[in-house]
């Protein structure tokens, strides 16, 4: 019964519709659904506004619903549940995705992928996935936590391709970042999926924060390419355009 309570609620932190400006969907107009709450530590995270759970407020799923539809934009393409991370609030994500899909839209799952349970749980209620694989020098967790952690993204990437959504992958990389264990990623990411299953590898420079070189870039660009042809370095277009 109390758990019956939690779920017909959620902490929002901000809705608002832009340009995508990452992964393999930019340039679409899409509606950004901003869970607060993350329990990781990226030191690059690009919305550290939305890390703790009371940076969001607190709505009955009823009224997230009314202000998703009274927000929402023609010609929307899709909507994105996004945080902060969005499985912290799996429960309340499931119900805003179902909505979402009842009018015909899109939905996009944009997870740091640490909780196989419940992104297992929220998968049937979306269209498009975003695996994404955090390097160490993303600081994401502890160095101790950081196996077990890969072991859950990649779990993920199975769980998703196995239910045959639109799965792609992203990587974001700074100049630090160690071109041996990007390999490694590489080899493990590609036991998991066959080149037909996935829609795209992204490798994203970081902004602002220790940026790639170009050769950088080119470094991580040609460990994939010969596993994968389709990799593409793109970086997020909506900052290039100031928007958010
Ligand atoms: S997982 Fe996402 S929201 Fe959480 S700290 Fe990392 S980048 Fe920020």
């Amino acid at each position: 019964m109390r758990q019956k309570t939690a779920s017909a609620r959620v902490k929002l932190n901000e809705i608002f519709t832009s340009i995508e400006g990452e992964g393999i969907l930019f340039g679409t107009k899409t509606m950004f659904v901003r869970l607060a709450g993350c329990p990781l530590n990226c030191h690059w995270c690009d919305t550290p506004y939305a890390l703790p759970m009371d940076s969001g407020s607190d709505y009955s799923i009823d009224a997230a619903k009314e202000l998703i539809s009274n927000s929402l934009h023609p010609n929307t393409y899709k909507v994105n549940f996004t945080g902060g991370e969005p499985l912290v609030q799996h429960e309340a994500v499931i119900e805003l995705a179902k909505f979402v899909k009842q009018k015909g839209i899109k939905t996009y799952l944009e997870s740091a992928c640490h909780d196989t349970e419940r992104f297992a749980k929220v998968l049937s209620h979306i269209d498009l996935v975003k695996v994404e694989f955090k390097l160490k020098d993303s600081k994401v967790v502890d160095e101790k936590y950081y196996g077990s952690l890969l072991a859950s993204e990649l779990d993920c990437l199975k769980l998703a391709i196995r239910s045959g959504k639109i799965t792609y992958i992203k990587v974001v990389v700074t100049n630090s970042s160690s071109l041996k264990e990007f390999k490694e990623l590489v080899h493990e990411v590609f036991r998991v999926a066959k080149q037909g299953e996935i829609a795209g590898f992204i490798i994203q420079p970081s902004y602002r924060i220790d940026e790639p070189t170009l050769d950088v870039l080119f470094g991580f660009y040609d460990a994939v390419y010969p596993v994968y042809d389709q990799v593409r370095v793109v970086p997020q277009l909506h900052k290039a355009i100031g928007v958010r």
